[in-house]
């Protein structure tokens, strides 16, 4: 199989790239995204970033291009990273933090949004703080590393009365909507099987990624993740029971913590069934559903494009969206407005996946299915 790296997606951003025919069906928030090159003149969200390491990094850019969101300020940890972005970045002095004095935001009139984008483990640490300095707060998958971390950092944030998201991306990309609009309204009649997968093979790299204390667990928590989301997006439904086996450790001093990799089955109320596989030893990336009258599927399903799909009618071909601009455009849009985000991207969304997650560990570790109702 051809190796799939993280590196292979990181490029072709911006929207009709690549784009032939846009279906009638187009989701609705495509006008806006396509409209965000024109000038959008009142105040913008002013958001900073926790954690600038990668995926920061491709936050930075979708600010760079975003209609109702701009960078203003950063939290981080590394003075040089400190100078680099401030220059890179424009961002004043008064808007840069580290860790240590990252709670005198609250003071900070100029900052709207704190998007922490740290090891999973210290979502919670800092969703709560930025809540309790009176900011609206997008978290990074998974929302946390235990349901019961998800359910205070919710309360924190109802307590505060802010508003708390999870960095669900797809949410927002067409290809994916489609997925979701050909399952739920059963265009193809009731979906039976499921069947989606992430991997990435990340070679002999150590990180935070295989320390468990950091991350909560192996690639069932950073990619398997995505596979639970399209499962329970498509069908609308949640899954009833799991049952899950760990793969070989074919690297022991790397995953001496935490799984290298993980295939699992979900049960859903209306009979389907969901069979996942997220690993870090090869590239795989795909989403396939059977329904009664027909199949749809992706492949690439789930990184950052460009995606290919088709039904058992055709083709699918849909506009390549800059993922990160499109999740912020949308989110800083409705903050502005003092509008309640859509349930499906709050953190009771969150809670729900890192649950589901919590159960197929303990299938995978008792080899039982685990119940969820
Ligand atoms: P990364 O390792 O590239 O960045 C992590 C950042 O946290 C770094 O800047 C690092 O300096 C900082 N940090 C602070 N304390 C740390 C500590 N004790 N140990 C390690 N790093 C520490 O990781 P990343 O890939 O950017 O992932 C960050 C978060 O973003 C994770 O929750 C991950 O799941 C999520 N993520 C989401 C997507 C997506 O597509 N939505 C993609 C990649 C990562």
């Amino acid at each position: 199989m051809k190796k799939i790296s993280r590196r292979t997606f990181v490029h072709n951003f911006g929207i009709g790239v690549g784009a032939t025919t846009v279906m009638a069906s187009l989701p609705s928030f495509m006008s806006l995204a396509e409209n965000n090159s024109a000038i959008h003149d009142e105040k913008k969200l002013n958001i900073a970033l926790i954690g600038l390491g990668r995926y920061a990094g491709y936050l930075a850019e979708g600010l760079q291009v975003s209609k109702y969101c701009r960078l203003a300020g950063i939290v981080t940890g590394t003075p040089s990273k400190a100078v680099d972005w401030g220059k890179k970045y424009n961002i004043p002095e008064k808007n840069k933090y580290n860790y240590q004095n990252f709670d005198a935001i609250i003071h900070n009139k100029d900052i709207d949004l704190v998007y922490v984008v740290l090891p999973n483990a210290m979502h919670k640490e800092y969703v709560i703080r930025a809540a309790k300095a009176g900011k609206h707060v997008i978290v990074e998958k998974p929302m946390a590393v235990t349901a019961s971390d998800c359910q205070e950092m919710i309360d924190a944030c109802k307590k505060a009365g802010v508003q708390l998201a999870v960095g669900y991306r797809l949410h927002y990309e067409p290809y994916n909507l489609e997925m979701k609009r050909l399952g739920q309204e059963k265009v193809f009649g009731q979906v039976r099987l499921i069947e989606t997968s992430l991997g990435y093979n990340t070679g002999d790299t150590i990180d935070w990624h295989q320390k468990k204390a950091l991350s909560g667990g192996g690639p069932l928590v950073n990619l398997g993740i995505y596979c639970i989301q399209a499962s329970r997006y498509i069908l609308g439904e949640e899954p009833i029971s799991v049952t899950a086996q760990f793969g070989p450790i074919t690297n022991k001093i790397k995953y001496a913590e935490v799984e290298e990799s993980i295939t699992w089955q979900m049960n859903f109320p209306s009979g389907a069934v969901s069979n996942s596989a997220s690993t870090n030893n090869c590239g795989v990336d795909r989403l396939f559903a059977s329904a009664d009258d027909g199949f749809f599927e992706l492949s690439p399903a789930i990184s950052y494009g460009p995606f290919k799909g088709r039904t058992s009618n055709g083709e699918l071909n849909f506009p390549e969206i800059n993922q990160q601009q499109t999740q912020l455009d949308e989110i800083g849009k409705l903050i502005l407005e003092n509008k309640k985000l859509p349930s499906h991207i709050t953190g009771e969304e969150g809670i729900k996946d890192v649950r589901i997650i919590e159960a197929i560990y303990e299938a995978a570790e008792t080899g039982k299915k685990v119940s969820l109702i």
